[in-house]
């Protein structure tokens, strides 16, 4: 049996190196034309090619996203595009206009094509048609109970892919004109301004029906699924993906690592124990601190799996330090400072495909080799002395309060 793929995404080249090298089997990125967020893309024909190579080195695939919904002057280039991609050694294309869909089977045959999630596919007869016209594979729609994904795949032999982490759309993914109405930004050409997490007041018969402070949003949480694996693997779904191009370097590394070892967790050992799967579960919420919930998987969100009046994630600070080096002569690492700490703070060494250690910071020296007890300049190279061996790329975080953790 083929095993399930871990699908990243990536918003630039290093975000698209941090996904490979903590043990994502492909990552999506978005070229700088015909996707959606493509204003959010750094990813040009030059990078896609980059990240290619990079990929394939470390065993891994690139898909690409072209998935807006092209009005007729949006074509123009879009066959020359295709090719250029399928030249540059890209797996897959995820894409929702059948102009596309059509453009990629005629031009650059050799390119998979994966139906986007936009199409909101909810059974197998509307993969069955999809198959019918040359797809390889479909992204299932947000809006499936995992009773309905395993019925979909159990009657369909295109491939599906899953969401397994990240944002949720109020509306069906892809379905929504909230933005559009709001801002004349089309989310499904690439605009989407969230006008679902702004805060707005609510009337009733021209009066307030809430406390000026108390604002309203229609943000949902963030889907966490990963109790789910074990049964979606079961299921035997082709690809379990993870939502978010415009997340940080550290988001990324955090979720990869943390979903590699439970996929191969439950190859070795079946099912995961109790214990181990609520490890996983913390290991997931240190990547931001944005509530999240099951999303449909256990049926439709209720109240309690929205977030009325709060519109965003804040930045955590956890993430303190990169590792550059690590000489075992010395008992020396050579750390790039991104947050602020200081000597005595309990730290966690996020390295990849390896089990998180803790330690103890002890003396830091700057780059003059001087003593100091506080790093707080992003960016400075700093060492630090710890008999706790750690890998060029690990990240080093914060230990942090249980307390501060919202896990369904
Ligand atoms: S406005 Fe909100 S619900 Fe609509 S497409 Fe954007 S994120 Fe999704």
């Amino acid at each position: 049996m083929k095993k399930i793929e871990l699908l990243a995404p990536a918003g630039d080249l290093e975000r698209l190196k941090t996904a490979v090298r903590y043990g994502a089997d492909a990552v999506y990125v978005g070229g700088k034309q015909f996707s959606l967020r493509s204003r959010a893309s750094n990813f040009d024909l030059e990078d896609i090619q980059k990240g290619v190579e990079f990929a394939k080195k470390h065993g891994a695939n690139v898909h690409v996203t072209v998935n807006m919904l092209p009005h007729e002057d949006d074509l123009d280039g879009l066959k020359e595009y295709l090719i250029a991609l399928e030249q540059a050694g890209v797996t897959a294309i995820i894409a929702a206009s059948p102009a596309i869909i059509k453009c990629a089977k005629t031009y650059a045959p050799k390119l998979e094509v994966h139906v986007s999630t936009q199409h909101s596919i909810t059974n197998s007869a509307a993969a069955n048609f999809w198959e019918q016209q040359g797809a390889d594979r479909i992204v299932l729609a947000r809006e499936l109970t995992m009773e309905q994904i395993k019925q979909t795949q159990m009657h369909t032999k295109l491939p599906i892919e899953v969401f397994i982490h990240g944002g949720m759309c109020i509306s069906y993914s892809g379905r929504c004109m909230l933005s559009n109405h709001m801002t004349m930004r089309d989310a499904n050409r690439g605009g989407c301004a969230q006008s679902c997490r702004w805060k707005y007041r609510l009337y009733k018969d021209n009066t307030p029906i809430h406390d000026e402070q108390d604002l309203f949003s229609m943000s949902s949480k963030d889907l966490m699924a990963a109790r789910m694996i074990p049964d979606l693997i079961d299921a035997n779904v082709a690809s379990l993906k993870i939502e978010g191009r415009m997340k940080s370097t550290y988001y990324i590394a955090t979720l990869v690592h943390t979903y590699r070892m439970l996929i191969d967790e439950c190859y070795e050992n079946g099912r995961i124990l109790d214990k181990r799967m609520e490890w996983y579960c913390m290991e997931l919420a240190k990547a931001e601190n944005r509530p999240t919930g099951p999303g449909f998987y256990l049926g439709a969100p209720k109240a309690k799996d929205h977030l009325y009046g709060v519109n965003g994630a804040g930045v955590t600070g956890e993430f303190i330090a990169y590792v550059l080096d690590y000489d075992e002569k010395t008992k020396l690492a050579t750390w790039e400072v991104r947050n602020r700490f200081q000597k005595g703070d309990e730290a966690e060494i996020l390295a990849p495909h390896k089990e998180v250690r803790s330690f103890i910071i002890n003396d830091i020296f700057d780059e003059n080799r001087l003593l100091i007890d506080v790093a707080n300049q992003p960016m400075r190279i700093v060492k630090v002395h710890t008999d706790v061996p750690m890998e060029q790329h690990a990240m080093i975080r914060k230990k942090m309060e249980k307390d501060r953790f919202d896990i369904y």
